[in-house]
């Protein structure tokens, strides 16, 4: 997910490009994300077998680009990788808070409320546009974590959101998909002008 209100990153990638060192001082690794629309971000993930130190190098991956964006949620497949895997932190870096990444292998839903908690929704794949979607405000999730341990989850109010938003992802589903046929529409035709534009610059 993106941030709402978008906050832009304090070092744009032209500035990155010309900082090569970085790549040997850190081993993570900033991948590109795919933009809305493209085929590749609606095919559904596949399940992780074993989590192992690719699955590990791979996460690390997607928890720098999704600072790096910055944004508190990402999918493997928004790096191109169809996996089933997210990495969300939802501190405040801002207001000094430390790091707190959540790295969620193959989660599942096993419990849903039935109240409903509506949002302003942004997404890293669909930058710049923010829509209300309401989903259920409480959720109970299964998954692994960084380690490959099976773990269990209570997510409430922005946690339980980012959860399913990201969790569409693994479906092949964007937040725009609960939107009307008609917002939709309008928000990728621009995305699909501005990627026009990127093109020719
Ligand atoms: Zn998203």
């Amino acid at each position: 997910m993106g941030k709402y209100p978008a906050v832009k990153s304090k070092l744009s990638p032209e500035i990155l490009d010309l900082l090569p060192i970085t790549d040997h001082l850190s081993p993570m690794t900033i991948r590109d994300i795919i933009i809305a629309p493209d085929p590749r971000l609606k095919v559904k993930s596949a399940p992780v077998d074993e989590v192992t130190d690719e699955t590990r190098t791979l996460m690390d991956d997607m928890l720098e680009t999704m600072y790096d964006a910055p944004g508190i949620g990402l999918a493997a497949v928004q790096i191109g990788v169809p996996l089933r895997i997210i990495v969300i932190d939802l501190a405040h870096p801002e207001d000094d808070e430390e790091p707190a990444p959540l790295f969620l292998v193959n989660p599942q839903i096993i419990e849903r409320s039935g109240e409903l908690r509506p949002y302003d929704e942004g997404c890293l794949s669909l930058p710049d546009f923010y829509e209300n979607v309401e989903r259920p405000n409480h959720v109970i999730l299964k998954y692994q974590d960084y380690d490959g341990t099976h773990q269990e989850l209570e997510a409430s109010e922005m946690l339980a959101t980012c959860v399913q938003h990201e969790m569409d992802h693994l479906e092949g589903v964007l937040f725009v998909d609960h939107l009307s046929k008609m917002k939709r529409a309008m928000i990728l035709r621009k995305l699909t002008k501005q990627k026009r534009l990127d093109e020719v610059d």
